[in-house]
C-alpha cells in the first residue's frame, strides 16, 4: 500500500485536519514483476540460440570448415538455431503487438472452410514429415465475424502444437461447427498428453512441459499465449482436455457475431 498525505489549514492557518490516500499498489507490484520476469525470460530464450550460433561459427572458423563432415554438420546447426530465433522474435512481435493499447481487431466476415483451407497446405506438409494422419471436419457455412489472420494463427499454433507432440501414427483431428451463438474450434491429437498440474500452466509465457522436446520441435513457449491472447480479445474461451499418454483435445469458442455491434 502506497499512502499520500496532506495536512489541512483553515482560513487563519490553523491545523485542521489532515487528507490521506491509501493507494492499494498491489497490482502495479504484480505487473511490474511480470515485466522483469518476462524480460529475464526473453533474454534467456534469446541467449541460448546465438551462444550456440556463435560457438558453432568460431569452430568452423577455427579450422572445423576444413572437414567437410563437421562443416555440414555445423552450418546445419546454425541454420536451424537461427530460424529458431526468428521464430521466436516473430513470436515475440506478435504478442506484442496484440498487446499494444492501440491494437485493434479488424473484424470481418470469416469463412471458415476457406479460412481453413488458406492454412492446410502448410499444416499438411507438417503431418506428413511427422508421419500423422490429419482430418479435417468443417461444416458448411460456418462464418463468423473475425479478424481472419488472428484466427488463422489459432488454427495454425493449435494444429502444429497438436502434430508436434504426436508420435509417428498418430492422428490430428480439427473440427469446426456452429454451437449457439458461438462457433467451436475444437483440435485433438492423440499424442502425449498433458499432466493435471501442467495443464493449468501451458497458457502462460515460456512455459513447457518438456524444453528439450519443444526446442526439438521448433517450439518458443509462446504459441499458446498468443492463441489465449487472440481468443480472449474476440470475447471467446478456451479450454483443453487432456491426459498423459492419451491425448489432448483443445476446444475454442469464438462468438459468431461481433458482441460490440450487437
Ligand atoms: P511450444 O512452442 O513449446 O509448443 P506452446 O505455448 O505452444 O509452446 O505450448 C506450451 C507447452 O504446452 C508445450 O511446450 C507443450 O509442453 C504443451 N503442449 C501444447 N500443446 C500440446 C499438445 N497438443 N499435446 C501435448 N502437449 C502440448
Amino acid at each position: 500500500i502506497e499512502i499520500v498525505g496532506a495536512p489541512i489549514f483553515n482560513e487563519r492557518g490553523i491545523l485542521k485536519g489532515a487528507v490521506l490516500l491509501l493507494y492499494d499498489i498491489t497490482h502495479l507490484k504484480k505487473l511490474e514483476l511480470m515485466r522483469k520476469d518476462f524480460v529475464a525470460n526473453v533474454s534467456h530464450e534469446l541467449k541460448t540460440p546465438i551462444t550456440s550460433i556463435t560457438g558453432f561459427a568460431e569452430t568452423l572458423l577455427n579450422g572445423a570448415k576444413d572437414d567437410d563432415e563437421s562443416l555440414d554438420r555445423f552450418l546445419k546447426i546454425i541454420y536451424d538455431e537461427s530460424f529458431r530465433l526468428q521464430g521466436l522474435i516473430e513470436d515475440l512481435l506478435t504478442l506484442s503487438r496484440l498487446e499494444a493499447d492501440e491494437f485493434q481487431l479488424t473484424r470481418s466476415h470469416v469463412d471458415m472452410n476457406q479460412l481453413t483451407e488458406e492454412i492446410l497446405p502448410v499444416i499438411e506438409q507438417r503431418a506428413k514429415q511427422g508421419g500423422i494422419t490429419l482430418t479435417t471436419n468443417v461444416k458448411n457455412d460456418t462464418t463468423l465475424k473475425a479478424d481472419g489472420e488472428r484466427v488463422k494463427q489459432i488454427l495454425i499454433n493449435l494444429l502444429t502444437n497438436a502434430i508436434s507432440y504426436t508420435g509417428q501414427n498418430g492422428t490430428v483431428n480439427l473440427t469446426v461447427a456452429y454451437e449457439g451463438e458461438m462457433v467451436h474450434i475444437q483440435v485433438a491429437d492423440d499424442g502425449i498428453g498433458i499432466s493435471q498440474q501442467a495443464v493449468t500452466r501451458i497458457f502462460e509465457r515460456f512455459y513447457r512441459v518438456d524444453k528439450a522436446r519443444s526446442r526439438n520441435t521448433g517450439g518458443t513457449g509462446l504459441g499458446l499465449a498468443i492463441v489465449k491472447h487472440i481468443v480472449e480479445v474476440h470475447d471467446g474461451n478456451i479450454s483443453v482436455e487432456s491426459e498423459p499418454d492419451n491425448g489432448s483435445t483443445f476446444h475454442v469458442y469464438l462468438p459468431k457475431n461481433d458482441p460490440a455491434s450487437s
